[in-house]
């Protein structure tokens, strides 16, 4: 077992990406607080999916656009588990919009979620971690639009392109205390943010031409590479990004 005893936050782990991340890091060993945003039926959802772990996990409801409510989740883990090893800011949404129609709205809410609140989280995470003496992982999944443009989506690239820099930033400044800090970047991936794209086969024929790999990647996929970012077999692996995305980011000219 990679992550035995770990202590993991995973925020938006109820679907897609962070609930195959909170499976793996449950089946690896770690306690994990599996973090959902207030919405009717995911606090069920979250329970039920807990409960098929066989390690001690907690449900947490948070939005996690919200300083105030993550810091709660911190104290949360810390009170239940004792410590804080790993965080996984994973909760993300997009807005499809062009860029002269995007209203502030739609700026900030995206920007509070993908943006801010990773900031807040890895903050108070690694406020923690320190607290303990030092140690520690923070996991962001970012995404290939941390670095390749994508037209009608530019608040999401910005976030993206923003998170790059933090982790960046933080995998130097929290070194000394033995934190790592790395981002994840998935292309396309099957998972409920792409669903539109998933029920229409033009839309899903359009990007299966962008994948050199010829498929979606699957969410398992995003999590062996997190499980071992999280896992001691990462130590000295810091201040980079990695790419799962069956090649996307490689693509060649084609005219
Ligand atoms: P998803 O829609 O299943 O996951 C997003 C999660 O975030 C959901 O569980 C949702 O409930 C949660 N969330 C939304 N608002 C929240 C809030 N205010 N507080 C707490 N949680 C909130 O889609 P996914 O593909 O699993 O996305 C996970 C991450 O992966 C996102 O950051 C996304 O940008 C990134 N990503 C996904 C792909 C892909 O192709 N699927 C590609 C690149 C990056």
């Amino acid at each position: 077992m990679k992550l035995k005893d770990k202590v993991a936050i995973i925020t938006g782990a109820t679907s897609g990406i962070g609930k195959a991340i909170a499976d793996r890091f449950a089946s690896e060993g770690a306690h994990v607080v599996v973090n959902y945003r207030p919405k009717p039926g995911n606090s069920e959802k979250a329970s039920q999916q807990i409960a098929s772990y066989s390690t001690r996990a907690l449900a947490f409801e948070a939005d996690v656009s919200e300083r105030a409510s993550i810091e709660k989740m911190v104290a949360a883990a810390v009170s239940e588990f004792g410590r804080l090893d790993i965080v996984v800011n994973n909760a993300g949404i997009e807005i499809e919009r062009p860029f002269l129609e995007v209203s502030d709205e739609e700026w900030h809410k995206v920007m509070a979620l993908n943006f801010y609140g990773p900031f807040v989280l890895s903050q108070a995470g690694a406020r923690q971690m320190v607290s303990q003496g030092g140690g520690g992982k923070i996991i962001n999944i970012s995404s290939v639009h941390e670095d390749i443009p994508f037209p009608n989506y530019t608040p999401y690239c910005a976030s993206k392109g923003g998170i790059r820099m933090l982790m960046r930033n933080l995998a130097v400044e929290l070194a000394r205390y033995k934190i790592s800090v790395n981002n994840i970047a998935p292309g396309a991936i099957a998972t409920p943010i792409n669903q539109q794209v998933l029920e229409d086969p033009q839309k899903t024929a359009n990007a299966l031409e962008e994948i050199p790999w010829g498929r979606f990647g699957r969410p398992e996929e995003v999590a062996s590479v997190a499980a071992f970012l999280a896992s001691d077999e990462a130590e000295y692996v810091t201040g980079s990004t990695y790419y799962i995305d069956g090649g996307l980011t490689q693509q060649v000219t084609k005219y």
